[in-house]
C-alpha cells in the first residue's frame, strides 16, 4: 500500500462549536491547497485503499459504528459523493439510506423515530443522504412545523447524537457548500443532457427561489449542532475532485483514530495443520 501522507483538513473545515461560525464567509470554489486535479485523483485512490482496510477492520472487530450524514442544497452533490468517495468500499458493510418526504406512518411518529432505525449496528458504515437535519432545514424554511418545536429540536438532536456517541457510534457530518452560480450551472446541465432529464424537477427551481432562507437555515444548522461528538464540517463543494479529497481525508484520519484493529487470533491457530 502507498506510503504517501494525506493531508488532514478537519482542522480547517470543522465548524467551531462555539456558535461562532459565518457560513457567508465561506468560499465554495476554495480549493483548500488540495493541489491540481491530477494530484487530488492520487490522493483519492490512496483514501479508497486505506479506506477498505479500516472498514474490514471495523466490521472484524464489529465493536463501533460510523454514521456519516451528508446534507446540501439540491444540486449540492451528495449522490456523486456517495459513489465517487464511499463506492469502492466493500458493500457488505456499507448502507446507504435516503431520507425523503416522511410517509404517513412515519408522520404519525416524532421525528427522529425512522432515524433511529437506521443507525449503523456495530461494525458498519451508514451514509445518511439527507437526515433528521431536514426537519429543520425544509421545514423550517417551509414552515412545515411550529416554530417553537423547531426550536427545541436542534437540543433534541445533539442529545440524541449524544446518545449514539455514547454507545459506540462515531458521527460525522458533512456540509456540501456551492455557490448559487455552481447550482444554476448544474441544474441547466440537468436540462441540456438527456441522461439527466430524470435528475431535474421543476421544485427544483421554487426551492432555488428559496436559496437565502436555506443558507439561512443551514448557518443555523452549523452554529448550534457543530459539537465535540458530533462535528460539523463545512465542504467546498463547487469543484467535485476538491471536494471529495477533502471528505475522504476527514472521514480517514477520523477512522484512524477510532482505534480499529482485527480481532486477536483463537489460540492454537499456529499449530493447525489443514488435511488434504
Ligand atoms: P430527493 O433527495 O431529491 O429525492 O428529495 C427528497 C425530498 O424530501 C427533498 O425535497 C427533501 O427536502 C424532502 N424531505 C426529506 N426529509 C424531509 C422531512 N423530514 N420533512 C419534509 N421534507 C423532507
Ligand atoms: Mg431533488
Amino acid at each position: 500500500m502507498s506510503k504517501m501522507k494525506i493531508e488532514d483538513y478537519r482542522h480547517k473545515l470543522r465548524v467551531p462549536i462555539d456558535g461562532s461560525f459565518d457560513l457567508s464567509a465561506v468560499n465554495p470554489a476554495d480549493t483548500c491547497q488540495v493541489g491540481d486535479k491530477k494530484k487530488a485523483k492520487k490522493d483519492l485512490f490512496t483514501i479508497h485503499e486505506r479506506l477498505q482496510m479500516l472498514q474490514e477492520k471495523l466490521y472484524a472487530q464489529a465493536e463501533k459504528a460510523l454514521l456519516i450524514v451528508l446534507q446540501a442544497i439540491d444540486t449540492g452533490g451528495k449522490d456523486s459523493t456517495i459513489r465517487r468517495v464511499f463506492g469502492t468500499l466493500n458493500p457488505q458493510g456499507v448502507r446507504v439510506i435516503s431520507f425523503k418526504v416522511p410517509s404517513s406512518k412515519e408522520r404519525s411518529y416524532d421525528y427522529l423515530w425512522r432515524i433511529h432505525q437506521q443507525v449503523p449496528p456495530k461494525g458498519f458504515i451508514h451514509i445518511f443522504n439527507r437526515s433528521h437535519y431536514e426537519d429543520v432545514l425544509i421545514v423550517r424554511v417551509k414552515g412545515l412545523a411550529p416554530l417553537e418545536q423547531i426550536e427545541q429540536r436542534y437540543d433534541q438532536i445533539n442529545a440524541f447524537e449524544s446518545y449514539l456517541k455514547d454507545n459506540g457510534v462515531t458521527i460525522l457530518k458533512f456540509f456540501l457548500c456551492i455557490s448559487k452560480a455552481e447550482q444554476k450551472r448544474r441544474l441547466q446541465d440537468r436540462l441540456d443532457r438527456p441522461d439527466k432529464h430524470w435528475k431535474f424537477s421543476k421544485d427544483d427551481l421554487k426551492e432555488r427561489e428559496l436559496w437565502d432562507n436555506y443558507m439561512r437555515a443551514f448557518d443555523l444548522v452549523l452554529n448550534r449542532c457543530s459539537t465535540d461528538y458530533a462535528p460539523w464540517y463545512c465542504i467546498p463543494a463547487n469543484r467535485k475532485w476538491v471536494r471529495d479529497v477533502l471528505i475522504g481525508s476527514i472521514v480517514l484520519h477520523t477512522m484512524e483514530e477510532m482505534g480499529l484493529y482485527f480481532p486477536e487470533a483463537e489460540e492454537g491457530l499456529d499449530e493447525i495443520v489443514i488435511p488434504d
